[in-house]
């Protein structure tokens, strides 16, 4: 990607030690978010990044909670494709596929709809906005790989490249728009 998009992006990143805990830097985006040019910069940027590694046949982008929806909803209009929310458990109502990952302390799952909408046979472009460990990616993709979809790539806006979250998701195109 063009220089002035990492750029942008570490301009626009506000950087906090020790959150949520201890020894984490946390990566808030909300100064990129709230900036016109630097959301209109980044939500095409992942767009082409979708597009080039998709081989230019994304035809559904799924974006995961709660970051995620926002990003990925400008990038499924730029590429004219519908959005799946990737939704945090609990929040969609029964039927749901549902896929579980370990978190540093416990666990967490993922959730979609597993009825009243075609995922199965879509070639899915997933969008995030930070990739750590990866372990919230790799449940994203496992959870469409269930439910029939083809992960043809995956594109974050910053990558935390020292949790090696990148080894978690193989087989599969990622683009991150500046990785730290
Ligand atoms: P992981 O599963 O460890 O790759 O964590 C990725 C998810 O947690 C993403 O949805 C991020 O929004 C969030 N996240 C994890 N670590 C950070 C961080 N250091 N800064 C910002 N967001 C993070």
């Amino acid at each position: 990607e063009p220089l002035d998009i990492a750029a942008t992006v570490e301009a626009l990143t506000r950087t906090v030690h020790d959150f949520p805990r201890r020894g984490v830097t946390f990566a808030d985006l909300s100064p990129l978010f709230t900036d016109a040019h630097g959301l209109r910069l980044t939500v095409e940027a992942l767009a082409r990044a979708g597009m080039r590694d998709g081989l230019r046949d994304v035809d559904l982008v799924a974006g995961i909670d709660s970051r995620g929806f926002l990003l990925g909803a400008g990038v499924a209009m730029h590429l004219n494709t519908g959005m799946l929310p990737v939704r945090k458990a609990g929040k969609l109502p029964p039927p749901v596929l549902s896929r579980s990952y370990s978190l540093e302390y416990g666990e967490a799952a993922l959730e979609i709809p597993a009825s009243g909408l075609s995922v199965a046979g879509r070639r899915v472009l997933v969008i995030d906005d930070v990739l750590a460990t990866g372990g919230t990616l790799e449940a994203a993709i496992g959870l469409l790989s269930a439910a029939g979809a083809s992960v043809v790539a995956a594109a974050v806006v910053l990558e935390i490249a020292d949790l090696g979250g990148r080894t978690k998701v193989k087989d599969i195109p990622l683009t991150a728009l500046t990785v730290r």
